[in-house]
């Protein structure tokens, strides 16, 4: 493994560290402070944004040389340490197009759209004026398990109905968000994992209806919001349906190898950048007659923090570079153990940043809040630590008695 960055990587590093010095850090603490009667609305510079990363040529940058001409042709490894810059400040990745569920979206289409879906969707996503939100969670049912999902697709002549209820549909909320990628049931007799399908809903057909947004630790995501959604009967034509009957798991597992690094290495970000503001502080502030840095304890929880910050970074590099060498199949057990390891690695590192922070680190007068928050959710979205690790010690023990 060699983790030397390319030219070409180090220099949009260089590039994108000025763009978040220049355009997104100073706008922080506004960005973070939605009131009720803002909610929902877009951050007034987020445009202006926009314009000047594709300007600059930091637009797409997430969407690997493997998709051709759509793809600004980076690696996954020569995009992951972009990702970390990015994670910095949470939702700066919407100002480069990079942002979830947009991404592994944008691969679906490009991977399994047919020409006239990549024409009414993927073009409008790529170049940013729509959103989209990806249907999979439910109620009613164990969703960590996706064989569980209830949602009916029924064919009818030329078109298939869908019903059923979604919840943690992440960017629905958004007033750009446009289509979803919704996952449910076209055949209840197939064997397990042939019953699924995805199938494209635009926003706006009759039947669908935003129930409510649902807040993570009371704060409401804004814009993107997490929505609750009812489908009733919702009528699309037959065409809509990806790939064919019976391969919505198929197209979940193209989806979810990259966008993992991309979480992973964002939340590296944020993890780092909690440790730099936690440095800082405890170098200014002082308490029983010294400086706070000079506290043994605390020096420890520097030291422990770095150490496991760096363990995680070469972790997701090492992934990223199996996935460009061997696809997400062949990566399977490093998405697995970066999933495991990073998310709580951000809580851990994040916790003594804002513990060292004192009252200050629980208040919106930092980050650490967001950033923990971050963590903490990943921890469960894209499935649960238990489910990762149930699956990574069931390949662990195959892989062992096979050989
Ligand atoms: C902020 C956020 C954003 C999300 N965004 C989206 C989105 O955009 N689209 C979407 O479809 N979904 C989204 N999700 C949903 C997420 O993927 C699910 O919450 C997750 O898969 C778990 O499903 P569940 O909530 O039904 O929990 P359940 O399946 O009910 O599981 C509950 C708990 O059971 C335990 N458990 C489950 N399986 C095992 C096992 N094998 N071994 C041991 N313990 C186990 C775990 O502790 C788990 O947390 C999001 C969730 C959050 C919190």
């Amino acid at each position: 493994m060699n983790f030397d960055f390319t030219e070409r990587s180090i220099e949009l590093q260089e590039k994108l560290k000025s763009f978040m010095e220049q355009h997104i850090y100073p706008h922080d603490r506004d960005r973070s402070q939605f009131q009720q009667e803002n909610l929902w609305q877009h951050y007034p510079k987020m445009e202006e944004w926009k314009a000047a990363a594709k300007a600059e040529g930091l637009w797409n940058l997430f969407l690997p040389k493997g998709y051709g001409d759509l793809s600004p042709g980076l690696t996954n490894l020569e995009y992951a340490p972009l990702a970390e810059i990015m994670g910095r400040s949470r939702g700066s990745d919407e100002a480069f197009n990079c942002s979830a569920p947009d991404t592994g979206n944008m691969e679906v289409f490009a991977k399994y759209g047919t020409p006239a879906h990549q024409i009414k969707w993927l073009t409008p996503l790529m170049n940013g004026e729509i959103r989209s939100a990806f249907l999979m969670t439910e109620p009613d049912v164990a969703s960590s398990d996706a064989t569980n999902i209830e949602t009916s697709i029924v064919k009818d002549e030329d078109e298939y109905v869908i019903n059923g209820r979604k919840w943690w549909s992440s960017g629905a909320m958004n007033p750009s968000c446009k289509v979803f990628i919704v996952m449910g049931k076209t055949d209840t007799s197939a064997p397990r994992h042939s019953q699924q399908s995805m199938i494209i809903v635009p926003k706006d057909t009759p039947g669908v209806e935003i129930i409510r947004p649902l807040s993570v630790y009371s704060s409401f995501d804004s814009p993107e919001g997490h929505a609750e959604i009812k489908l009733t009967n919702v009528r699309v034509p037959a065409s809509n349906l990806l790939l064919g009957e019976g391969r919505g798991f198929e197209i979940a597992q193209g989806r979810l190898g990259p966008g993992r690094v991309h979480h992973c290495m964002r939340l590296i970000g944020a993890a780092q950048a909690a440790l730099d503001l936690m440095c800082k502080r405890v170098a200014e502030r002082e308490a029983f007659g010294r400086k706070i840095k000079d506290f043994s304890s605390i020096r420890q929880h520097i030291a422990k923090s770095a150490c496991e910050i760096e363990q995680a970074r070469f972790l997701t590099l090492a992934c990223a570079d199996k996935i460009d060498k061997y696809g997400a199949k062949g990566a399977k057990n490093l998405i697995a153990m970066i999933k495991i390891v990073v998310p709580q690695m951000t809580c851990d590192v994040v916790d003594r940043a804002i513990q060292a922070h004192g009252g200050m680190g629980v208040s919106q007068d930092t980050p650490l809040a967001s950033y923990w928050t971050y963590g903490r959710l990943v921890r469960i979205a894209d499935g649960p630590d238990e489910v990762h690790m149930y699956q990574l010690g069931r390949n662990l023990v195959n892989e062992a008695i096979s050989q």
